[in-house]
């Protein structure tokens, strides 16, 4: 498989197809009773050597994402390469503290290892989203095959040789490359299996949860999002729509919690849109290894026309377009950055996920009608509440339906429980609810 560069569309790096998983499964399945049968000090001290090893070549492997799929360096740096180092630490604390079991009645409760997972994660943060599944995982005493996307495999095909020099032993992780479709349906749907973890599109997680279905494998999903950022009429409109474009623009819109419908009463509609505009016009696309740049390529020519596919339906659909089509580099796949004003609610933009910059915002009259709106998707994955105190941003998160919501700009906590709920999926990963997934629930009467 050819891998791009989306800044240069050159062809940066060759990667082979797995022809069989067959092999990574028996290797994973051979493995797995040794790991879960060391001490958690014992899995501690290998997490935490990857996480050393990670760290000493934390600006390698964040300019390799760069060159991957595009992120612009900086952000490379801080998240996605900042978030895996942090993800790596969290699970190891997490072992290191004394094992705290559940005591029902004579019931004691213990949790044991799911087995062999199997890992399936996308290109939008490659690295992170391995490690959120990976830590964990080995964390637990499960071992795991992994398929990256193919899309950006690098990182992950880095991140395993530094697991090997990191000691891990032989089988524990296991890498498999190549497409969707053989080679993630067939991890998927492989009896050797005992739990699915799987991040990336609704319509590749439908297909993954109906293949597993087979050998009744426990599934987990991230999927994608439509998250609302609900901004209250006495809220400050100046921080609420800048942290609320930057979000929305992370990573150029590839990011699966972007809030993308950002709500506003339709007594500061117009000041939202004025101050949205302003602050979206300073994203220039440009050189993601600059690192003056705020937004680089979408992270694939098939990504690109993709979001302008659904800036053209936007248009035509009746929203207005009050920034668009600023010039782009003329190589690579960029999309200069769009904000549409006057967007209805039920229309496709405000209801699909595009996965690029591209912000709607959408007029509403009382918050009955804002907390409607903002669950009116199939999506449920984060979401934002901007009011002017803290009490009532958490009434109005506590009525919207998704997975994670952050009131007046709280920040990301990598030990809550990350995950969605309808079409974002199901199961939790991060933190104490993260690990938990990848166990199965044992009670033993005394
Ligand atoms: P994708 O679903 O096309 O691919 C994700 C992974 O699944 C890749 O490794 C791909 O090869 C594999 N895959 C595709 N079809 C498969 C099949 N039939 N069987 C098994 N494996 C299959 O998604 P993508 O385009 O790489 O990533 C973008 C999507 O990921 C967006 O929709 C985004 O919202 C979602 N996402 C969700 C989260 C989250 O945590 N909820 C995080 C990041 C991205």
């Amino acid at each position: 498989m050819d891998v791009h560069n989306p800044a240069t569309e050159a062809v940066i790096a060759s990667v082979p197809v797995t022809p069989s998983v067959s092999p990574a499964v028996e290797a994973a399945r051979a493995a797995q009773p040794a790991w879960a049968a060391l001490s958690r000090a014992e899995r501690a001290a290998h997490l935490g050597r990857l996480r050393d090893l990670l760290a000493a070549h934390a600006d390698e492997l964040a300019a390799l994402i760069t060159a991957e799929m595009g992120t612009p360096i900086g952000v490379s740096r801080k998240v996605q390469v900042g978030l895996p180092l942090t993800v790596l630490s969290t699970m190891v604390a997490h072992l290191e503290r004394p094992l705290d079991e559940v005591q029902i009645g004579n019931s004691r409760i213990v949790r044991d290892p799911a087995g062999v997972v199997g890992a399936i994660t996308p290109w939008n943060y490659p690295l992170h989203q391995t490690v959120a599944k990976l830590a964990p995982a080995l964390a637990a005493g499960n071992t795991v095959v992994h398929k990256p996307s193919e899309v950006a495999p690098l990182s992950a095909l880095r991140l395993h040789e530094l697991a090997v020099e990191a000691g891990l032993p032989a089988g524990v992780y296991n890498l498999v490359t190549g497409y969707g479709d053989p080679t993630g349906a067939e991890l998927a749907g492989h009896p050797g299996i005992d739990l699915i973890s799987f991040t990336g599109s609704t319509v590749a997680g439908r297909k993954i949860a109906a293949a597993a279905a087979a050998n009744l494998t426990r599934v987990s999903l991230e999927l994608g999002g439509k998250s609302a950022n609900v901004i209250l009429p006495d809220a400050d409109h100046t921080a609420a729509v800048k942290v609320g474009v930057a979000n929305c623009y992370l990573n150029a819109g590839q990011t699966c919690t972007a809030w993308t419908r950002m709500l506003v009463h339709e007594s500061r509609y117009d000041e939202a849109v004025d101050l949205a505009v302003a602050a979206a016009a300073k994203y220039v696309p440009g050189d993601p290894t600059d690192p003056a740049t705020r937004l680089g390529p979408l992270a694939s020519a098939a990504q690109r026309d993709r979001v302008l596919s659904y800036v053209e339906r936007g248009v035509a659909d009746g929203a207005k377009m009050v920034l668009g089509g600023a010039d782009v580099p003329a190589t690579g796949y960029f999309v200069a950055p769009v904000v549409f004003a006057e967007v209805d609610p039920d229309s496709t933009v405000a209801q699909e996920e595009i996965f690029g910059p591209v912000l709607s915002i959408i007029r509403y009259r009382d918050e009955d009608d804002a907390v409607r709106i903002a669950n009116g998707t199939r999506y449920g994955l984060a979401g934002s509440v901007w009011a002017g105190s803290q009490e009532h941003g958490l009434a109005v998160a506590r009525r919207l339906r998704t997975g994670q919501v952050d009131v007046n700009g709280g920040a990301f906590n990598p030990l809550a429980p990350f995950g969605g709920i309808g079409h974002s999926g199901y199961g939790r990963e991060l933190g104490a609810f993260g690990y938990e997934e990848f166990t199965s629930v044992k009670a033993i009467q005394l």
